[in-house]
């Protein structure tokens, strides 16, 4: 795990708040971001010289919605990343964006200052799906993004599609799939649609009708081989890419390597240490952060590889770890493996595409000691 560190920016900004969602997010006002964008600047100086040893190779602009904050301030942000840390000249920068305040972005400008990647919020092509789901955006927000993002000669974008949506049916899912494609998206990345606690979702559960398990479920494999015979190959549960434009940055997590997040809700893994600045602003403005634990553990490496197609490399895992993958895992491994969920090769372990969707099961028995 000595690859290059990725660098995290959280924004905590959105137009407004979408009902199924539970990040840490607010509504957006001017003056609150420019100050925030000003702290940011000042944490990354002093992350900036606490890690002067460490190269990078990632930066990702995250939020919330980065995009309201507007092209000065995403400028500044990355600006100043750049002159704190060691990036590699290969640097993968990628800002994510909500196809409606997208609109007002200048991309050449964010392209000059390095930002060489956009993730687009685009989560249905269906009119009624995005009403459902609170966003404001329409199809003509997405088409006129991509048109600015491509002539600014930013050439990988990522698309965001929700599965599992309220009234989804297989063909409104694939209309979405296909607008996606046919705006050329070099990635997409697909999340079930998940009730969190305390959202007006929550409340609103049993009136939406949302697709139960095996419905989700159906909506889950139409994706996948849909996405397959597209061209886009699945590289993690719920991502997508053509060939070599799988996100750089969020497989980092995955892998276990190192990262760094600034900004308030941010989680770090640094050193073998994570830790993260709590869900408050008062928290960012002070600077805290709270210690959480040891990271890279044998057993977190486990529970992330899978995730991955690549699946645990049993070399590279007696490299790190010193022994092989227990007898234990590697039985329950070969158990699945009989119900094709589970591919085991001479050189790894990974699940297969049958095996994502039981994931959560599957991780958790291989694990269980
Ligand atoms: S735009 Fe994204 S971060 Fe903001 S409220 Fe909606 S889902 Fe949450």
């Amino acid at each position: 795990m000595n690859n290059p560190c990725g660098l995290y920016v959280h924004i905590p900004f959105c137009q407004s708040k979408c009902p199924y969602c539970d990040f840490f997010s607010r509504p957006f006002d001017c003056s609150e971001a420019d100050n925030y964008v000003s702290h940011l600047i000042c944490q990354m100086e002093i992350y900036g010289r606490l890690y002067a040893q460490k190269v990078f190779d990632t930066l990702y602009i995250g939020g919330g919605t980065p995009s309201v904050i507007g092209t000065d301030n995403l400028f500044r942000i990355v600006t100043a990343a750049k002159s704190n840390f060691r990036f590699l000249s290969s640097v993968e920068i990628t800002v994510e964006m909500n196809p409606c305040s997208a609109r007002k972005i200048d991309f050449e400008k964010l392209s000059q200052a390095g930002v060489n990647r956009i993730s687009l919020g685009v989560q249905s092509a269906d009119r009624e799906e995005l009403r459902l789901l609170g966003r404001i955006h329409s199809n003509d927000d997405v088409i006129h993004t991509v048109l600015q993002v491509r002539q600014a000669g930013i050439d990988n974008i990522s698309m965001d599609i929700m599965v599992g949506i309220a009234r989804q049916t297989i063909h409104s899912l694939q209309n979405s799939l296909d607008f996606c494609i046919d705006n050329g998206a070099e990635h997409i990345s697909a999340y079930l649609l998940k009730i969190e606690p305390h959202t007006p979702y929550q409340k609103l559960a049993s009136v939406l009708a949302l697709p139960d398990e095996d419905g989700q479920a159906d909506f889950y494999e139409y994706m996948q081989n849909y996405l397959s015979e597209k061209g886009y190959a699945q590289y993690e549960i719920s991502n997508f890419s053509l060939s070599g434009r799988e996100s750089r940055h969020n497989l980092k997590y995955w892998n276990c390597d190192e990262y760094l997040g600034i900004g308030v809700s941010a989680h770090s893994l640094m050193d073998g240490r994570r830790f993260y600045c709590p869900r408050n602003m008062q928290s960012f403005y002070n600077d805290m952060t709270v210690d959480d634990g040891e990271g890279a553990t044998e057993q977190e490496y486990i529970m992330l590889r899978l995730r991955l197609r690549d699946g645990i490399v049993f070399e590279e895992y007696q490299n790190l770890f010193g022994k092989s993958l227990s007898v234990r895992c590697l039985k329950t491994a070969e158990k699945y493996s009989r119900y094709g969920l589970v591919n085991i090769q001479t050189d790894r372990i990974s699940l297969t595409p049958k095996g994502f969707l039981l994931s959560n099961t599957l991780i958790a028995d291989m694990l269980e000691d």
